[in-house]
């Protein structure tokens, strides 16, 4: 916990959080010409059907390494600097058309029966027509409405409600997996599950992490599982790290499991491989 230790502690404080403005302004900088310096990609983490152990979909998660640097930047830092500046338009668009891109390109293969599914965050939703250019999207690169799905968050659905729930009921009936992610971390009650054409739980991962070692986790993670199955929902276990947690959530029936424990999230060349090398009979 911060004590401010007279001026002193202060000034430090006001430098350090000075310092750090400065540096996202920086990295805003360099994201608004991330796309044009094409140093975007999309990393793919298989989802596995817990009775089969078969990979049923691919989780597209975007990744930015700056030309200049080492490693690559947190989706978890600069998606909300995107969100913020308004960046995110050009980047979500950006990954819808990748993802969209690989997936017809993977069909073309004859790497066929896996989904892909992309994130869309808030601001994303906010702007009108966010889902029909998804749509459009899907035609442009001759795709059906199962090759695709998206994921939004509980608070993300609600926020854009008013505006996009008759899209969002188009693409339900069209066959378009909906999948609310982080299911249990926003501040929504239930009943806003019965208002929206979802078709699958992504249970959070911090009920996955202390699952196989505290019973008050069991629990909650077992009412997840048990709501999303009550209400005809497909549900996907976040976050499986290790060997007890997937004989939980098996004992459980939870349909699907994502997880290191599984696979990292994968470069296309290294999931091809192994897409490739799963589908031999
Ligand atoms: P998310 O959609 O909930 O994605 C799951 C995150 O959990 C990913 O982090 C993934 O690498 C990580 N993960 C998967 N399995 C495990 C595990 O077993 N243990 C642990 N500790 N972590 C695991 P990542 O790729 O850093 O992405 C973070 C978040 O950034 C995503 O959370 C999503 O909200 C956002 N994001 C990523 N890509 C996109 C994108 O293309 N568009 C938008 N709007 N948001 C994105
Ligand atoms: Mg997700
Ligand atoms: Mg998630
Ligand atoms: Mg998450």
């Amino acid at each position: 916990r911060a004590k401010m230790d007279g001026l002193g502690g202060l000034r430090f404080f006001q430098q350090h959080h000075y310092d750090e403005l400065v540096r996202q302004q920086h990295l805003v900088e360099k994201l608004e010409q991330a796309i044009e310096r094409e140093e975007l990609s999309l990393h793919y983490q298989p989802q596995l059907s817990v009775a089969s152990g078969r990979i049923e979909n691919l989780e597209a998660l975007l990744r930015w390494k700056p030309s200049d640097a080492e490693a690559f930047v947190s989706p978890a830092e600069f998606i909300p600097l995107a969100e913020r500046t308004g960046l995110i338009h050009r980047l979500g668009d950006w990954v819808m058309e990748e993802a969209c891109r690989q997936q017809a390109a993977w069909k073309q293969a004859g790497l066929t029966g896996i989904r892909v599914d992309i994130n869309l965050s808030g601001r994303q939703m906010l702007r009108a027509n966010c889902l029909a250019r998804f749509e459009a999207c899907l035609e442009r690169h001759d795709l059906a409405p199962q090759d695709v799905g998206i994921e939004l968050t509980e608070n993300v659905l609600i926020e854009a409600a008013s505006m996009v729930l008759e899209d969002l009921r188009r693409l339900y009936h069209r066959g378009v997996r909906i999948a609310i992610d982080d299911f249990g971390t926003g501040y929504s009650s239930l009943s806003y599950l019965k208002h929206f054409p979802v078709t699958s739980l992504k249970v959070d991962r911090t009920f996955m992490q202390d699952a196989h070692l505290r019973p008050e986790d069991r629990s909650i993670l077992e009412a997840a599982i048990f709501i999303g199955h009550r209400l005809g929902l497909e549900v996907v276990a976040e976050g499986v790290e290790c060997a007890e947690q997937l004989t939980l959530i098996r004992q459980m029936h939870c349909d699907l499991a994502q997880g290191y424990y599984f696979h990292r999230p994968m470069a296309v060349a290294d999931v091809q491989r192994l897409l490739e090398t799963s589908e031999l009979p």
